[in-house]
């Protein structure tokens, strides 16, 4: 697994530097010569340790990452291949990691990814089978040989594979829920076994700052690299203006690029990249994630250089980049200079809903095998379970109850006690278990702006005193079974056969 960029990585005094590479749709022509352009240019100035090539970007079809990987590896520069789950499901997801396995592409950057936009003949199936902390889990039982104990002995073995595995956060969340559950998902992502981590783009400091004293809070060891994106003027525009998911862009920010753009000074935006890496250098980063839609070597050339000049001053430099997003909430109060805005919100209400507090009681009653009544309608729901016309008529009235309490699905693989009896499967359009997307806004859903992000509205229930730290220790939850789909949840729960693996012979879930 040691390559280029692990050995810079891992090498806690080199600061390690990356760049975005994204292929468009065709699979050549001059979008690609100038890609592969650029990989030759990096190699011989050998600053770059690893250009990252992303996996249909903004939901698009769009060249393979490994078709550009290939071509960039010949030019001996080490690929960090964008694995997105959106167009993949788990099966399609190991087949990705054999080839890449055996192609030698060691570095993979798992993330989930933008919502598919629609395509040839309208809108493309979103995938979205397990996410991204499912997705490193499987990595690591595939790496540890634990993969097997899945499947017992329907499955032949297989040598283990491995692979560099990263993971992306977002420190910029404006609003509380989504920050808060931005960090609990990345304990989630590192205790799955992510190894290295890249930033969200964003452009407040203080933002930054707060990551890297969460990280040290926790005591997590794992690098992170902070993502430095160079917009031009109308993607900068682009992005204020709300188009790109996840992305709350500053508005004095977008001014300023806007004026440089009028005035074609192509300088100044060049030179607070190179300003935003020594501050993130200076705060402990391990490293930058260089990017910049229509960037040449030369500026990335320019930005190195400049950045290596103003290295020494990088704590001065930070009131020249700094460009928070008015309103935003902070993690941390004493972390946050006068100049970052509002002071820290409360925390969430976390109103235990009647309506949920109601469900608790009900499931505790019916759902506890243990306790009479939790027996009794267990052992009704068996029952039920051996003819097909009683199931058909459970099934039935489940359905009823379920879809008019909870707009239920019928997945046949309940986890609506896990999340405050909200369901995911309705209520978010990734059907993500393990915490949000990135790409919420305001606290609204990245594909139904009219919605509040369906973790917002779980955070909203969940107790006063949640913290990063509380939710990131909130039960993971494997990938849905799509064999249970469109089956009781009630039967399946008693039986032993949804996730939670309840054995009534034995004891309480
Ligand atoms: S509900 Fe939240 S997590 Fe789900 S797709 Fe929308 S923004 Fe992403």
């Amino acid at each position: 697994m040691q390559n280029e960029f692990t050995r810079s990585l891992y090498n806690g005094d080199e600061f390690t530097v990356t760049y975005e590479l994204v292929p468009g749709q065709g699979s050549g022509g001059r979008r690609v010569d100038r890609l592969l352009a650029f990989a030759e240019k990096a190699k011989a100035d050998g600053r770059i340790k690893a250009l990252s090539i992303t996996d249909n970007p903004g939901g698009h079809p769009a060249l393979a990452p490994v078709a550009i990987g290939s071509d960039v590896r010949e030019r001996g520069m080490e690929p960090l291949i964008h694995f997105s789950l959106k167009d993949k499901n788990r099966n399609q997801v190991e087949s990705h990691l054999f080839h890449y396995h055996r192609q030698g592409f060691a570095n993979l950057l798992v993330l989930g990814g933008d919502f598919p936009r629609p395509g040839y003949h309208g809108q493309a199936k979103p995938v979205f089978d397990l996410d991204s902390v499912q997705t490193l889990r499987l990595m690591r039982d595939m790496e540890e040989g634990t993969y097997q104990k899945y499947f017992g002995s329907r499955r032949p073995a297989f040598t283990p594979i491995s692979c560099n595995r990263g993971c992306v956060v977002s420190p910029f969340k404006v609003a509380e829920p989504e920050q808060v559950w931005q960090y609990a998902k990345l304990l989630k992502k590192i205790e799955g076994g992510a190894q290295f981590i890249i930033t969200q783009l964003g452009y407040d400091i203080c933002k930054f700052e707060e990551l890297i004293r969460f990280m040290r809070d926790n005591g997590l060891t794992v690098p992170v690299l902070g993502n430095v994106f160079v917009p031009s003027p109308a993607v900068a525009g682009y992005m204020l203006r709300g188009k790109v998911p996840g992305i709350v862009f500053p508005e004095l920010l977008a001014n300023i690029i806007e004026e440089e753009g009028r005035n074609s000074d192509r300088e100044s935006r060049l030179i607070r990249a190179a300003k935003m890496i020594c501050v993130l250098k200076g705060l402990g980063f391990s490293g930058v994630h260089l990017g910049g839609n229509g960037l040449r070597f030369d500026d990335v050339r320019f930005i190195l250089d400049t950045a290596e000049e103003l290295t020494p001053h990088w704590d001065e430099l930070r009131r020249d980049i700094h460009f928070p997003v008015p309103g935003t909430w902070y993690l941390y109060e004493s972390a946050r200079p006068e100049a970052c805005g509002e002071k820290r919100s409360p925390l969430a209400p976390g109103r235990l809903h009647s309506r949920q507090y109601g469900h608790k009681i009900a499931h505790e009653f019916f759902f506890s095998p243990p306790k009479p009544a939790g027996r009794l309608f267990g052992g009704l729901c068996l029952l039920c379970a051996r003819t097909r016309k009683s199931t058909a008529i459970l099934r039935t009235i489940e359905k009823w109850i379920k879809g008019f309490l909870f707009h239920c699905l019928m997945c046949g693989d309940c986890t609506l006690v896990e999340l405050t009896y909200i369901c995911p499967q309705s209520g978010c359009p990734k059907n993500l278990l393990n915490g949000p997307c990135g790409g919420s806004r305001h606290m609204t859903c990245e594909v139904h702006p009219d919605r509040y992000c369906y973790w917002v509205r779980v955070y909203n229930r969940v107790a006063r005193s949640s913290t990063p730290e509380l939710l990131g220790r909130t039960p993971f939850l494997p990938p849905r079974d799509w064999t249970l789909d469109r089956t009781s949840s009630w039967i399946n729960y008693f039986s032993g056969r949804d996730h939670c693996r309840l054995d009534l012979t034995r004891k309480e879930k």
